[in-house]
Protein backbone atom coordinates (compact mmCIF):
# COMPACT_ATOMS: atom_id res chain seq x y z
CA UNK A 1 0.00 0.00 0.00
CA UNK A 2 1.37 3.35 -0.82
CA UNK A 3 0.79 6.56 1.48
CA UNK A 4 0.98 10.26 0.04
CA UNK A 5 2.56 13.35 2.40
CA UNK A 6 3.35 16.26 1.29
CA UNK A 7 6.80 16.66 3.12
CA UNK A 8 8.66 13.41 3.98
CA UNK A 9 11.84 14.35 5.61
CA UNK A 10 14.22 10.98 5.25
CA UNK A 11 16.34 11.55 8.87
CA UNK A 12 15.22 13.12 11.53
CA UNK A 13 18.38 14.48 13.46
CA UNK A 14 19.18 18.40 13.78
CA UNK A 15 18.51 19.00 9.94
CA UNK A 16 15.49 17.03 9.85
CA UNK A 17 13.73 18.06 12.60
CA UNK A 18 14.47 21.76 12.58
CA UNK A 19 13.00 21.93 9.20
CA UNK A 20 10.18 19.66 10.20
CA UNK A 21 9.21 22.69 13.18
CA UNK A 22 9.67 25.39 10.77
CA UNK A 23 7.01 23.83 7.98
CA UNK A 24 4.53 22.72 10.86
CA UNK A 25 4.75 26.32 12.39
CA UNK A 26 4.18 27.67 9.70
CA UNK A 27 0.18 28.99 9.03
CA UNK A 28 0.30 28.54 5.01
CA UNK A 29 1.29 24.44 6.06
CA UNK A 30 -0.73 24.18 8.44
CA UNK A 31 -3.11 21.43 6.46
CA UNK A 32 -0.17 19.99 5.02
CA UNK A 33 0.94 16.24 5.89
CA UNK A 34 4.33 15.97 6.96
CA UNK A 35 6.29 12.28 7.59
CA UNK A 36 9.63 12.44 9.57
CA UNK A 37 11.24 9.06 9.25
CA UNK A 38 14.54 7.97 11.42
CA UNK A 39 15.99 4.38 11.49
CA UNK A 40 16.64 5.70 15.25
CA UNK A 41 14.56 6.37 18.39
CA UNK A 42 16.48 9.20 19.20
CA UNK A 43 16.41 8.79 23.05
CA UNK A 44 19.83 8.87 23.47
CA UNK A 45 22.06 12.37 24.17
CA UNK A 46 24.76 10.99 20.97
CA UNK A 47 26.05 14.48 20.85
CA UNK A 48 25.55 18.71 22.26
CA UNK A 49 25.35 21.24 19.63
CA UNK A 50 27.17 24.84 20.82
CA UNK A 51 26.55 27.98 18.69
CA UNK A 52 26.72 31.87 19.28
CA UNK A 53 23.96 34.44 18.86
CA UNK A 54 23.16 37.82 19.61
CA UNK A 55 19.44 37.77 19.11
CA UNK A 56 16.81 35.17 20.12
CA UNK A 57 16.91 31.50 18.30
CA UNK A 58 14.16 29.28 17.01
CA UNK A 59 15.45 26.55 19.90
CA UNK A 60 16.19 28.49 22.66
CA UNK A 61 14.26 27.00 25.20
CA UNK A 62 16.37 23.51 24.38
CA UNK A 63 19.33 25.35 25.77
CA UNK A 64 21.10 23.70 29.06
CA UNK A 65 24.06 26.90 29.44
CA UNK A 66 25.13 30.05 28.17
CA UNK A 67 28.66 31.56 28.25
CA UNK A 68 29.63 35.18 27.87
CA UNK A 69 33.23 34.85 27.44
CA UNK A 70 35.40 31.98 25.59
CA UNK A 71 39.25 31.30 26.17
CA UNK A 72 41.35 30.06 23.53
CA UNK A 73 44.40 28.91 24.40
CA UNK A 74 47.64 27.21 22.61
CA UNK A 75 50.90 27.00 23.91
CA UNK A 76 51.57 30.56 24.10
CA UNK A 77 48.92 30.38 27.28
CA UNK A 78 45.20 31.01 27.24
CA UNK A 79 43.29 34.06 26.37
CA UNK A 80 39.61 34.80 27.93
CA UNK A 81 37.40 36.70 25.64
CA UNK A 82 34.65 39.03 25.85
CA UNK A 83 31.51 37.96 23.70
CA UNK A 84 30.22 41.41 23.36
CA UNK A 85 26.35 41.19 22.19
CA UNK A 86 26.99 37.18 21.48
CA UNK A 87 26.41 34.43 24.05
CA UNK A 88 27.44 31.20 23.69
CA UNK A 89 25.03 28.80 24.04
CA UNK A 90 24.90 24.79 24.42
CA UNK A 91 21.87 22.22 23.89
CA UNK A 92 22.22 18.79 24.49
CA UNK A 93 21.21 16.37 22.02
CA UNK A 94 18.44 14.63 23.71
CA UNK A 95 16.79 18.04 24.66
CA UNK A 96 16.61 18.88 21.54
CA UNK A 97 14.79 16.00 20.18
CA UNK A 98 12.53 15.86 22.91
CA UNK A 99 11.92 19.44 22.66
CA UNK A 100 11.19 19.65 18.71
CA UNK A 101 9.12 16.37 18.97
CA UNK A 102 7.00 17.96 21.78
CA UNK A 103 6.60 20.88 19.58
CA UNK A 104 5.78 18.53 16.92
CA UNK A 105 3.01 16.42 18.43
CA UNK A 106 0.57 19.56 18.95
CA UNK A 107 0.17 19.53 15.13
CA UNK A 108 -2.25 16.59 13.88
CA UNK A 109 -0.78 16.55 10.20
CA UNK A 110 2.86 15.37 11.75
CA UNK A 111 3.46 12.05 11.79
CA UNK A 112 6.88 10.18 13.15
CA UNK A 113 7.92 6.59 11.60
CA UNK A 114 11.08 4.40 13.30
CA UNK A 115 12.30 2.86 9.80
CA UNK A 116 15.45 2.95 7.55
CA UNK A 117 15.19 4.81 4.32
CA UNK A 118 16.32 2.50 1.70
CA UNK A 119 16.28 4.55 -1.31
CA UNK A 120 14.95 7.76 -2.48
CA UNK A 121 13.66 7.52 -6.54
CA UNK A 122 12.98 10.69 -7.81
CA UNK A 123 9.82 11.62 -10.30
CA UNK A 124 8.04 14.20 -11.71
CA UNK A 125 5.11 15.10 -9.61
CA UNK A 126 6.21 12.93 -6.44
CA UNK A 127 9.39 10.92 -5.18
CA UNK A 128 9.45 7.55 -3.59
CA UNK A 129 10.95 6.68 -0.14
CA UNK A 130 11.79 3.04 0.31
CA UNK A 131 11.27 2.61 3.98
CA UNK A 132 11.94 -0.75 4.99
CA UNK A 133 10.06 -2.42 1.70
CA UNK A 134 7.55 0.11 1.78
CA UNK A 135 6.51 2.45 -0.97
CA UNK A 136 6.09 6.03 0.36
CA UNK A 137 5.21 8.99 -1.68
CA UNK A 138 5.98 12.96 -1.45
CA UNK A 139 5.33 15.97 -3.36
CA UNK A 140 8.85 16.93 -1.58
CA UNK A 141 11.48 15.23 -0.02
CA UNK A 142 14.07 16.63 2.47
CA UNK A 143 16.85 13.78 2.71
CA UNK A 144 19.22 14.25 6.16
CA UNK A 145 20.67 10.76 5.71
CA UNK A 146 24.56 11.31 6.84
CA UNK A 147 27.08 11.26 3.61
CA UNK A 148 29.00 7.87 3.36
CA UNK A 149 32.69 8.93 4.33
CA UNK A 150 33.52 6.68 1.59
CA UNK A 151 31.72 8.67 -0.76
CA UNK A 152 34.77 11.03 -0.44
CA UNK A 153 36.90 11.08 -3.96
CA UNK A 154 39.93 12.61 -3.78
CA UNK A 155 40.59 15.56 -6.37
CA UNK A 156 43.59 17.85 -6.73
CA UNK A 157 40.94 20.77 -6.90
CA UNK A 158 39.47 20.07 -3.14
CA UNK A 159 40.63 19.55 0.14
CA UNK A 160 38.88 16.67 1.72
CA UNK A 161 39.03 15.89 5.34
CA UNK A 162 37.68 14.18 8.02
CA UNK A 163 36.29 15.95 11.39
CA UNK A 164 36.53 13.70 14.14
CA UNK A 165 34.50 14.11 17.65
CA UNK A 166 35.33 12.10 20.66
CA UNK A 167 33.87 13.85 24.02
CA UNK A 168 32.87 12.96 27.63
CA UNK A 169 30.98 14.55 29.79
CA UNK A 170 32.72 13.68 32.97
CA UNK A 171 32.45 14.66 36.86
CA UNK A 172 35.33 15.50 38.36
CA UNK A 173 37.07 17.53 41.68
CA UNK A 174 35.49 20.79 42.75
CA UNK A 175 37.27 23.55 41.35
CA UNK A 176 38.40 21.65 38.28
CA UNK A 177 36.68 23.91 35.74
CA UNK A 178 35.78 27.75 35.67
CA UNK A 179 32.13 27.49 34.99
CA UNK A 180 31.91 31.11 33.78
CA UNK A 181 34.16 30.55 30.55
CA UNK A 182 33.59 28.10 28.17
CA UNK A 183 36.79 26.69 25.99
CA UNK A 184 36.22 27.64 22.27
CA UNK A 185 39.56 26.16 21.20
CA UNK A 186 41.98 25.10 23.09
CA UNK A 187 45.63 23.83 21.00
CA UNK A 188 47.53 22.27 24.32
CA UNK A 189 47.50 18.52 22.62
CA UNK A 190 50.21 17.67 20.17
CA UNK A 191 49.01 18.34 16.51
CA UNK A 192 50.90 15.25 14.49
CA UNK A 193 50.68 16.12 11.30
CA UNK A 194 46.47 16.96 11.66
CA UNK A 195 44.84 20.06 13.41
CA UNK A 196 43.90 18.56 16.98
CA UNK A 197 42.40 20.68 19.77
CA UNK A 198 39.49 20.79 22.77
CA UNK A 199 36.54 22.11 23.66
CA UNK A 200 35.68 22.14 27.26
CA UNK A 201 31.41 23.45 28.27
CA UNK A 202 31.73 23.80 31.78
CA UNK A 203 28.90 23.26 33.32
CA UNK A 204 29.83 23.25 36.89
CA UNK A 205 33.23 23.65 38.96
CA UNK A 206 33.13 20.23 38.87
CA UNK A 207 31.20 19.20 35.74
CA UNK A 208 32.06 19.32 31.89
CA UNK A 209 31.80 18.10 28.56
CA UNK A 210 35.46 17.90 27.00
CA UNK A 211 35.81 17.14 23.28
CA UNK A 212 38.84 16.11 21.34
CA UNK A 213 38.37 17.52 18.02
CA UNK A 214 40.54 16.70 14.90
CA UNK A 215 40.56 17.79 11.01
CA UNK A 216 42.79 15.31 9.65
CA UNK A 217 42.66 12.63 6.93
CA UNK A 218 43.87 9.58 8.94
CA UNK A 219 41.93 6.86 10.56
CA UNK A 220 41.75 7.23 14.58
CA UNK A 221 40.60 4.50 16.90
CA UNK A 222 38.68 4.98 19.61
CA UNK A 223 41.33 4.09 22.02
CA UNK A 224 44.09 7.17 20.63
CA UNK A 225 40.93 9.47 20.94
CA UNK A 226 40.29 8.47 24.33
CA UNK A 227 44.16 8.54 25.96
CA UNK A 228 44.57 12.05 23.83
CA UNK A 229 41.19 13.10 26.47
CA UNK A 230 42.79 11.50 29.38
CA UNK A 231 46.04 13.12 28.89
CA UNK A 232 44.90 16.59 28.16
CA UNK A 233 42.52 16.58 31.45
CA UNK A 234 45.57 15.61 33.59
CA UNK A 235 47.97 17.89 32.09
CA UNK A 236 45.33 20.81 31.47
CA UNK A 237 43.23 20.77 34.26
CA UNK A 238 44.67 18.31 36.74
CA UNK A 239 42.26 16.09 36.58
CA UNK A 240 43.38 12.63 37.29
CA UNK A 241 40.20 10.97 38.79
CA UNK A 242 36.93 11.52 37.12
CA UNK A 243 33.43 9.65 36.59
CA UNK A 244 31.92 9.71 32.65
CA UNK A 245 28.53 10.85 32.60
CA UNK A 246 28.07 10.86 29.11
CA UNK A 247 29.73 10.04 26.20
CA UNK A 248 29.48 10.96 22.39
CA UNK A 249 31.55 10.83 18.88
CA UNK A 250 31.54 11.01 15.46
CA UNK A 251 33.04 11.08 11.89
CA UNK A 252 31.81 13.60 9.35
CA UNK A 253 32.97 14.50 6.41
CA UNK A 254 34.93 17.94 5.18
CA UNK A 255 35.02 19.36 2.34
CA UNK A 256 35.36 22.74 0.30
CA UNK A 257 33.92 20.67 -3.06
CA UNK A 258 30.50 22.12 -3.50
CA UNK A 259 27.52 19.69 -2.06
CA UNK A 260 24.28 18.21 -4.33
CA UNK A 261 21.97 19.75 -2.69
CA UNK A 262 19.04 19.30 -5.57
CA UNK A 263 18.87 15.48 -5.75
CA UNK A 264 15.95 15.78 -8.25
CA UNK A 265 13.04 17.41 -9.34
CA UNK A 266 11.63 16.48 -5.80
CA UNK A 267 14.40 15.74 -3.41
CA UNK A 268 16.29 18.35 -1.68
CA UNK A 269 19.50 17.41 0.59
CA UNK A 270 19.98 19.00 3.97
CA UNK A 271 22.23 19.02 6.99
CA UNK A 272 25.45 17.52 6.57
CA UNK A 273 24.33 15.73 3.57
CA UNK A 274 23.33 19.17 1.63
CA UNK A 275 27.01 20.68 2.66
CA UNK A 276 25.30 22.75 6.09
CA UNK A 277 28.11 22.15 8.16
CA UNK A 278 31.03 24.85 7.42
CA UNK A 279 34.04 23.57 6.24
CA UNK A 280 36.64 25.49 8.33
CA UNK A 281 34.77 25.04 11.75
CA UNK A 282 32.40 22.08 11.30
CA UNK A 283 29.80 24.11 12.68
CA UNK A 284 26.53 23.52 11.60
CA UNK A 285 23.25 24.13 14.31
CA UNK A 286 22.95 27.98 12.94
CA UNK A 287 23.52 27.39 9.15
CA UNK A 288 20.99 24.58 9.83
CA UNK A 289 18.70 27.45 11.11
CA UNK A 290 19.19 29.43 8.32
CA UNK A 291 18.58 27.01 5.65
CA UNK A 292 15.36 25.73 6.79
CA UNK A 293 13.96 29.71 6.81
CA UNK A 294 15.16 29.74 3.51
CA UNK A 295 13.42 26.68 2.52
CA UNK A 296 10.04 27.64 4.12
CA UNK A 297 11.04 31.14 1.91
CA UNK A 298 11.61 29.05 -1.56
CA UNK A 299 8.40 26.93 -0.70
CA UNK A 300 6.01 29.95 0.05
CA UNK A 301 7.46 32.16 -2.56
CA UNK A 302 8.38 29.95 -5.38
CA UNK A 303 5.94 26.78 -4.68
CA UNK A 304 9.19 24.66 -4.79
CA UNK A 305 12.13 24.19 -1.94
CA UNK A 306 15.69 24.69 -4.39
CA UNK A 307 15.92 28.79 -4.10
CA UNK A 308 18.60 28.22 -1.66
CA UNK A 309 20.38 30.73 0.43
CA UNK A 310 23.10 32.97 -0.90
CA UNK A 311 26.37 31.16 -0.41
CA UNK A 312 29.28 34.58 -0.91
CA UNK A 313 32.11 33.19 -3.30
CA UNK A 314 34.16 35.11 -0.96
CA UNK A 315 33.61 33.21 2.21
CA UNK A 316 33.86 29.63 0.09
CA UNK A 317 37.48 30.67 -1.62
CA UNK A 318 38.68 31.62 2.24
CA UNK A 319 37.30 27.69 3.96
CA UNK A 320 38.96 26.49 0.91
CA UNK A 321 42.34 28.16 1.36
CA UNK A 322 41.81 27.26 5.19
CA UNK A 323 41.41 23.61 4.42
CA UNK A 324 44.09 23.55 2.32
CA UNK A 325 46.07 25.37 5.05
CA UNK A 326 44.91 22.38 7.47
CA UNK A 327 45.99 19.38 5.23
CA UNK A 328 49.28 21.31 4.16
CA UNK A 329 50.56 22.98 7.02
CA UNK A 330 48.58 21.64 10.04
CA UNK A 331 51.56 23.25 12.82
CA UNK A 332 50.70 26.24 11.66
CA UNK A 333 47.12 26.74 12.94
CA UNK A 334 47.65 26.91 15.77
CA UNK A 335 49.82 30.35 16.10
CA UNK A 336 48.02 31.36 13.04
CA UNK A 337 44.75 31.14 15.30
CA UNK A 338 46.66 32.59 18.14
CA UNK A 339 47.35 35.57 16.19
CA UNK A 340 44.06 36.17 15.03
CA UNK A 341 42.70 35.87 18.45
CA UNK A 342 44.89 38.38 20.11
CA UNK A 343 44.68 41.01 17.53
CA UNK A 344 40.78 40.79 16.76
CA UNK A 345 37.67 41.16 19.14
CA UNK A 346 35.71 38.29 19.62
CA UNK A 347 32.38 39.19 18.12
CA UNK A 348 34.66 40.47 14.98
CA UNK A 349 35.93 36.65 14.57
CA UNK A 350 32.36 35.11 15.46
CA UNK A 351 30.64 37.73 12.73
CA UNK A 352 33.60 36.74 10.12
CA UNK A 353 32.50 33.18 10.83
CA UNK A 354 28.76 33.67 10.96
CA UNK A 355 29.42 34.88 7.23
CA UNK A 356 28.33 38.09 7.95
CA UNK A 357 31.19 40.21 8.53
CA UNK A 358 31.77 43.72 6.85
CA UNK A 359 34.66 44.15 4.11
CA UNK A 360 36.38 45.79 6.88
CA UNK A 361 35.80 43.13 9.65
CA UNK A 362 37.37 40.83 6.62
CA UNK A 363 40.51 42.90 5.68
CA UNK A 364 41.36 43.25 9.39
CA UNK A 365 40.98 39.54 9.86
CA UNK A 366 43.06 38.71 7.07
CA UNK A 367 46.01 41.24 7.68
CA UNK A 368 46.54 39.34 11.30
CA UNK A 369 46.62 35.76 9.79
CA UNK A 370 50.51 35.48 8.74
CA UNK A 371 50.55 36.31 5.09
CA UNK A 372 53.52 34.39 3.71
CA UNK A 373 51.63 31.05 4.61
CA UNK A 374 47.93 32.14 3.51
CA UNK A 375 49.00 33.98 0.66
CA UNK A 376 51.05 30.95 -0.69
CA UNK A 377 48.07 29.07 0.05
CA UNK A 378 45.60 30.90 -1.68
CA UNK A 379 47.66 30.76 -4.50
CA UNK A 380 48.48 27.40 -4.77
CA UNK A 381 44.46 26.82 -3.96
CA UNK A 382 43.44 29.14 -7.19
CA UNK A 383 46.14 27.40 -9.48
CA UNK A 384 44.53 23.58 -8.70
CA UNK A 385 40.99 25.08 -9.03
CA UNK A 386 42.28 26.90 -12.55
CA UNK A 387 44.18 23.97 -13.67
CA UNK A 388 41.79 21.18 -12.69
CA UNK A 389 39.04 23.27 -14.12
CA UNK A 390 40.81 23.75 -17.23
CA UNK A 391 41.68 20.10 -17.55
CA UNK A 392 38.20 19.52 -17.00
CA UNK A 393 36.71 21.12 -19.29
CA UNK A 394 39.17 19.75 -22.10
CA UNK A 395 37.90 16.55 -21.25
CA UNK A 396 34.09 17.39 -21.47
CA UNK A 397 34.81 19.19 -25.00
CA UNK A 398 36.74 15.98 -25.99
CA UNK A 399 33.74 13.16 -24.92
CA UNK A 400 31.39 16.45 -26.57
CA UNK A 401 28.31 16.13 -25.32
CA UNK A 402 28.10 12.56 -23.82
CA UNK A 403 27.26 13.10 -20.58
CA UNK A 404 25.91 10.34 -17.79
CA UNK A 405 22.19 10.47 -17.21
CA UNK A 406 21.15 11.58 -13.98
CA UNK A 407 19.61 8.32 -12.51
CA UNK A 408 17.02 10.20 -10.35
CA UNK A 409 17.81 7.97 -7.33
CA UNK A 410 19.91 8.31 -4.24
CA UNK A 411 21.01 5.25 -1.70
C1 LIG B 1 29.69 14.48 18.36
C2 LIG B 1 29.30 15.66 17.50
C3 LIG B 1 29.29 16.93 18.06
C4 LIG B 1 28.91 18.03 17.28
N1 LIG B 1 28.90 19.26 17.86
C5 LIG B 1 28.47 20.33 17.14
C6 LIG B 1 28.37 21.61 17.75
O1 LIG B 1 28.71 21.79 18.94
N2 LIG B 1 27.90 22.65 17.02
C7 LIG B 1 27.51 22.50 15.72
O2 LIG B 1 27.07 23.48 15.10
N3 LIG B 1 27.62 21.30 15.10
C8 LIG B 1 28.08 20.21 15.78
N4 LIG B 1 28.17 18.98 15.16
C9 LIG B 1 27.96 18.92 13.69
C10 LIG B 1 26.47 18.87 13.25
O3 LIG B 1 25.75 19.94 13.81
C11 LIG B 1 25.81 17.56 13.62
O4 LIG B 1 26.49 16.50 12.98
C12 LIG B 1 24.33 17.51 13.24
O5 LIG B 1 23.74 16.44 13.92
C13 LIG B 1 24.09 17.40 11.75
O6 LIG B 1 22.71 17.39 11.49
P1 LIG B 1 22.06 16.46 10.37
O7 LIG B 1 20.60 16.57 10.49
O8 LIG B 1 22.72 16.74 9.08
O9 LIG B 1 22.52 14.99 10.76
P2 LIG B 1 22.02 14.10 12.03
O10 LIG B 1 21.69 15.00 13.16
O11 LIG B 1 23.08 13.09 12.19
O12 LIG B 1 20.67 13.47 11.49
C14 LIG B 1 20.63 12.46 10.54
C15 LIG B 1 19.56 11.47 10.98
O13 LIG B 1 19.36 10.53 9.95
C16 LIG B 1 19.12 9.27 10.55
N5 LIG B 1 19.42 8.27 9.52
C17 LIG B 1 20.62 7.97 8.98
N6 LIG B 1 20.49 7.07 8.00
C18 LIG B 1 19.16 6.78 7.92
C19 LIG B 1 18.39 5.93 7.10
N7 LIG B 1 18.94 5.20 6.10
N8 LIG B 1 17.05 5.87 7.31
C20 LIG B 1 16.47 6.61 8.28
N9 LIG B 1 17.16 7.45 9.08
C21 LIG B 1 18.48 7.54 8.89
C22 LIG B 1 20.04 9.24 11.75
O14 LIG B 1 19.58 8.32 12.72
C23 LIG B 1 19.96 10.68 12.22
O15 LIG B 1 18.97 10.87 13.21
C24 LIG B 1 28.55 17.86 15.91
C25 LIG B 1 28.59 16.59 15.36
C26 LIG B 1 28.95 15.50 16.13
C27 LIG B 1 28.97 14.13 15.51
Amino acid sequence: MTTHYDFVLAGGGLAGLSLACRLAETTAFAQSSILIIDQDAKTRNDRTFSFWSSAPGPFDAAICQSWSRLRVAGPDGARDMDLGAYRYHTVRGIDFYQHARQRLAQHDTVQFRRGHVEQIVDGPDAATVLVDGQAITATWVFDSRPPRLTDQREDKRHTRLKLHFRGWEIEAQPGAFDPQVATFMDFRTPQDGAVRFFYVLPFADNQALVEYTLFTDARLTRQETEQALATYLQTVHGVAEFRILEEEGGCLPITDAPFARRLGKRVLAIGVRGGRIKPSTGYAFSRVQADSDAIVRSLLACGHPFEPLAEPACYRWLDAVLLRVMRTHSAAVAPAFAAMFDRNPMSRILRFLDEQATALDILSIMASLPAPLFVGTALQTAAAQIGAGGKARQRGKQRGSRQPAATGMSQ
